[in-house]
């Protein structure tokens, strides 16, 4: 499984800068896991595969350029954009977003071709196809409806946490797997500022290494997500500093 961590600022020579501001994961260059960055960063290989995007949740780091990205390939779409989220979510999406007023209803547009944008419901614990891979879905804890997931292709399976403090069901939903080959977890805050992470329900350093005891299988890539951008050291640092095997920081742009 390819997983991209797409970026989402480029420096003046047009390379990808280390500064995570918005989450998007592409995996094998056609399935997306939330939006943020997803109209700037992609290919257009890339952009001309991706027709199929898992929402986390509606905070604007996880769904800014999604409607810019329909509008972009609006004309051209042959099939619908299809969007994979709780029905929560997508009751959000069209509140808040698709509303006429921040954006067009893309749900309720068609094209020469038809539909261009379809809102596909997930079910929660029970596993659902996107593509070519399986993917279940867990609510985690953070201050908006948000869910983690573990994706498998059949072959590897890989877990994402999405934004959430402490929690017990996504662990569950991941102890019970047969094998991991990689946890994509978040960790947005200092550990100087753990109120505000305790607040908007996100983790620390610190509390990243108390949730990781709580993962039963051992050996495979964790890796760092979420960094804010203005504590990116500060944070890299405190999770050296924690001395967990194979525990790294995912890098924007890097597969
Ligand atoms: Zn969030
Ligand atoms: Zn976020």
């Amino acid at each position: 499984m390819r997983i991209q961590l797409l970026p989402s600022t480029f420096d003046a020579q047009g390379v990808a800068t280390l500064e995570q501001r918005l989450t998007c994961f592409l995996i094998d260059d056609c399935v997306a896991v939330d939006a943020g960055s997803i109209a700037i960063a992609l290919t257009d290989e890339q952009r001309s595969k991706v027709r199929d995007i898992i929402i986390t949740h509606p905070h604007l780091d996880h769904i800014a350029s999604l409607p810019i990205f329909i509008d972009d390939l609006y004309p051209t779409l042959k099939e619908p954009m299809r969007i994979y989220a709780t029905e929560e979510v997508i009751g959000l999406l069209e509140r808040d977003v698709f509303n006429w007023n921040v954006y067009p209803r893309f749900s309720d547009l068609k094209n020469d071709y038809g539909p261009v944008m379809e809102y596909i419901p997930i079910p929660i614990g029970k596993p659902f196809t996107v593509a070519h891979l399986s993917a279940v879905a867990v609510p985690v804890n953070h201050i908006v409806p948000t869910i983690g997931l573990v994706i498998s292709d059949g072959q590897k399976s890989v877990a994402f946490s999405s934004d959430t403090a402490e929690t017990d069901d996504f662990w569950r939903i991941v102890n019970e797997m047969k094998g991991l080959d990689a946890l994509l977890i978040e960790a947005s805050f200092p550990n100087r500022m753990s109120k505000l992470a305790e607040v908007s329900r996100h983790f620390t350093p610190a509390s990243l290494n108390e949730e990781l005891k709580k993962l039963t299988h051992n050996g495979m890539d964790i890796m760092a997500v979420h960094l804010k951008p203005t504590y990116r050291d500060e944070i890299i640092e405190q999770l050296r500093a924690l001395n967990i095997p194979k525990l790294s920081v995912m890098e924007p742009g890097k597969v």
